[in-house]
């Protein structure tokens, strides 16, 4: 049985980064010094907040983003994307510095290089949380990701009212505030993610991270694992639960992470137990992994029915 929560004006709330990815194919890095040619420059709309916000409103939820860019054309390319998909974009603020921007080459054999400038995005404050009350008020899940100031993070759980739900991908690994882990509900990690919070701690097994995790606060834990799917956790109903991913042909794995948390935020949202909400990113991240790129990746509702 699903709750059945009064409407809210939204689904989601995703409190993130929004940055412009700048990609150049190199036959080479260049060394020290040295300037190499490269391929024409593609400019894609990225950053884990935008993306999860791209992803959910691509899905129908009724998503809003909240996050910051700069005054300037990749400002208005993050701002024009996320309107495309249907995102509320009156939480993304603008100005204070340029918008974000990964600087990525990819050489011959498909490795990235990238260097991040955080921009505008290491410019979203507490005080922009405390600010964004009225959007906090009008959703009843919460999801955030660490390429924000970790300040700004730790705002986020703080002023989550009683009853709002956190997802917390945290991503890039960084050492969390107090309070954090234990506002999670779930907490979603993929291998490098758990070892880096679980250190030396960390056992051999998905589901000895997951209890390791659960140990340090949060109320549930998901475990993304690739093609194997994920692997769910639960505080209150104790033991693990293995969620397996649909058999695909994957051509690039860019966002399926970004995908599968934007979709269990959504179905989370809905009332629905995690196993199943789960059960429902998995596919969405199956089918985000068969076409290129991140948020051109993202499938549509229909494009995830059950089989
Ligand atoms: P990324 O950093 O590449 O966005 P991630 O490391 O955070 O991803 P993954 O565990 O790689 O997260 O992928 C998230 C989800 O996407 C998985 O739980 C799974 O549902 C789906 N997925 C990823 N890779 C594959 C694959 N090769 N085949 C099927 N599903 C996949």
């Amino acid at each position: 049985m699903h709750e059945d929560p009064a409407p809210l004006p939204y689904d989601l709330l995703v409190v993130g980064s929004a940055n412009a990815d700048l990609v150049v194919g190199v036959e080479r890095r260049p060394a020290p010094g040295e300037t190499v040619l490269g391929s024409d420059l593609v400019v894609h709309p990225g950053g884990k907040g935008a993306n999860q916000a791209v992803a959910a409103a691509r899905l129908g939820a009724r998503t809003a983003l909240l996050a910051r860019v700069g005054d300037d054309a990749h400002g208005r390319l993050l701002l024009d994307s996320q309107r495309e998909a249907g995102v509320d974009t009156g939480g993304i603020l603008v100005g204070g510095a340029p918008t974000g921007v990964a600087l990525i080459t990819v050489d011959p054999s498909g490795d990235n290089s990238i260097v991040v400038s955080p921009g505008a995005n290491a410019r979203l404050t507490p005080e922009d949380i405390r600010a964004a009350a009225p959007l906090f008020a009008a959703a009843r899940v919460v999801s955030v990701q660490l390429e924000i100031p970790l300040a700004t993070v730790a705002e986020t759980a703080r002023v989550l009212a009683p009853g709002t739900r956190l997802v917390l991908n945290p991503s890039p690994p960084a050492p969390l505030p107090d309070g954090v882990l234990a506002a999670c509900d779930p907490l979603v990690v993929n291998e490098h993610e758990a070892r880096s919070i679980l250190g030396e701690a960390a056992g051999p097994a998905p589901q000895d991270w997951a209890a390791a995790l659960l140990a340090q606060g949060p109320r549930s834990v998901v475990v993304t694992l690739g093609a194997e799917g994920a692997l769910v956790a639960d505080s209150r109903t104790g033991g693990h639960v293995r969620v397996p991913s649909p058999k695909v042909h994957a051509v690039d794995t860019t966002g399926a992470g970004d995908a599968f948390t934007a979709a269990l935020a959504w179905r989370l949202g809905l009332g629905e137990p995690l196993a199943e909400a789960t059960a429902f990113a998995v596919r969405v991240g199956a089918a985000a992994v068969t076409r290129e790129g991140a948020q051109a990746s993202f499938p549509t509702a229909g494009e995830v029915a059950a089989p």
